[in-house]
């Protein structure tokens, strides 16, 4: 696989996928590993994650240029990628030495539960944060006792391969951490369908989350699903006006767009409407895209050529943009639209930096559109009335919703997607449970 720089259009590796046969052989090694990895006693499986996270922290901006090199990620954001894969790292090692069962009061005897790992997890990662997402599934699945095979997107491996040498050289034991750079179709596939695989963690499109689930379905496989979403950005006239249009920007245009919690629709109370689009005007505008590498850049590329061609394919007669480099680079514009609530653009999740907005007339109606969608991931309510942003926090169908404030993800608390955006949660402690299986034992005392 020829891996590219998106900002250059340079072929900086070149990894070879594996196969079938390949992932079959990781599955085996997984399985191994798992048989000894399972009886490390919590303390030291700790101990081996801290020094793993360690590792990363160390390494944090070599991973850091890497990610901008594979993924586009402008330096500033990749920096905060790795330094939240070491912390996202230490969250969970303290979990192995945390992960307590239940004793129940049953009639003749004892009756306590056992949190048991599953054992070979399969963990499918997306291009748009390879490294980021790929902790997600990897630390609390090695917290709870399972081995882990990550099978990271064509397009962006990198990243993922010098995390699995960090935690070799951390001491993690052979077999317990693998990655298998390849084809969806071909590698993921084989994931999926290996009996010996106990879990799969997807990350992914809504289209290929459904094909998977539908195989995982037919083994009775575990599965935790990361899917799509067309999230809104409600903004009531009673909001700090200022603040919300500031950060609806980086809403939507934060990683060019391509993340699944982008506020890409825009709900603005008509009576606003004016005031706010001239103030987001000045803040779209104000967006610094350009070389991923220089301090100051906020937005950088998309990750393909035939992404940037989708993503073009939704824009007709935007009402404004802003700037991007011209030449070499896969480079679109921060993009405004005010489409009809029917257009393909408000409702098709397009993954790159345009912003659909469209105004609504009361609360009612905020709800009634924030939920016309398939999709329930993210989402924001800017207001400053607390009794109405706990009501529409509460109708608003979507995993995880803020309250004046334009951020989705925490690692402390669970994330995950409402409707056809997700199923199950990852991160905060919520992970661990997914990781696990409850094995009830009865000890009579007659
Ligand atoms: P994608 O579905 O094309 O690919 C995701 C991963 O699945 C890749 O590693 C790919 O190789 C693999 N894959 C593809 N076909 C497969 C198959 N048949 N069997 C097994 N694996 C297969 O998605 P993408 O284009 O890489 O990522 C963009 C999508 O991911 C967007 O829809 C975005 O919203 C979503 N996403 C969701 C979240 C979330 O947390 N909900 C986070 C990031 C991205």
């Amino acid at each position: 696989m020829k891996i590219v720089n998106p900002a250059t259009e340079e072929v900086v590796a070149d990894v070879e996928p594996a196969d079938a046969a390949e992932v079959d052989r990781a599955v085996e090694r997984a399985r191994t590993a798992y048989a000894s990895w399972r009886e490390v006693s919590p303390g030291d499986r700790a101990r081996l994650l801290r020094r793993f996270a360690d590792l990363v922290g160390e390494h944090a901006e070599e991973l850091a240029r890497l990610e901008l090199t594979n993924a586009g990620h402008p330096i500033g954001n990749a920096r905060w990628e790795a330094g939240t894969v070491r912390d996202v790292l230490h969250f969970y090692a303290g979990a192995p030495e945390r992960n307590h069962g239940r004793q129940i009061p049953v009639p003749g005897g004892l009756d306590v539960t056992f949190q048991e790992p599953l054992g070979v997890v399969g963990v499918i990662v997306p291009w748009n944060f390879p490294m980021l997402i790929m902790s997600w599934g990897v630390a609390p699945a090695l917290a709870a006792g399972n081995t882990v095979i990550v099978k990271p997107a064509e397009w962006t491996p990198l990243t993922a391969l010098r995390l699995a040498e960090l935690a070799l050289a951390a001491g993690l034991p052979e077999g317990v951490l693998q990655v298998v750079p390849g084809l969806g179709e071909v590698a993921g596939a084989r994931l999926v369908e290996h009996p010996d695989v106990a879990k799969i963690v997807f990350t992914g499109s809504t289209e290929v989350g459904k094909e998977i689930a539908a195989k995982a379905g037919a083994q009775v496989k575990r599965l935790t699903l990361e899917l799509g979403g067309k999230s809104a950005n409600i903004v009531f006239a009673d909001a700090d006006l200022e603040k919300a249009a500031k950060t609806a920007p980086y809403a939507v245009f934060d990683n060019s767009g391509q993340d699944c919690c982008a506020r890409s629709r825009l709900l603005v109370q008509s009576s606003v409407y004016d005031a706010f689009m001239d103030r987001l005007a000045e803040a779209v505008r104000a967006v610094k895209v350009g070389d991923p590498l220089d301090e100051a850049t906020e937005m950088g590329p998309l990750i393909s050529a035939e992404h940037l061609e989708r993503v073009r394919g939704f824009v007709h007669d935007p009402y404004l943009q802003g700037a991007c480099p011209q030449g070499r680079g896969y480079w679109f514009p921060p993009t405004v639209l005010t489409p009809e609530p029917t257009d393909r653009a408000f409702t098709e999740e397009i993954f790159g930096p345009v912003v659909s907005v469209v105004p609504f007339a009361d609360e009612e109606e905020a709800v009634r559109i924030a939920n016309d969608t398939p999709y329930g991931l993210s989402g924001s309510i800017w207001t400053r009335d607390v009794g109405r942003a706990l009501r529409v926090a509460r109708a608003v169908e979507s995993g995880a919703l803020s309250v004046n404030s334009h951020s989705s993800v925490r690692y402390w608390t669970p994330f995950g997607g409402f409707k056809q955006s997700g199923l199950g949660r990852e991160l905060g402690p919520d992970a661990l449970t997914a990781f696990t299986e409850t094995k009830n034992v009865f000890i009579s005392s007659e």
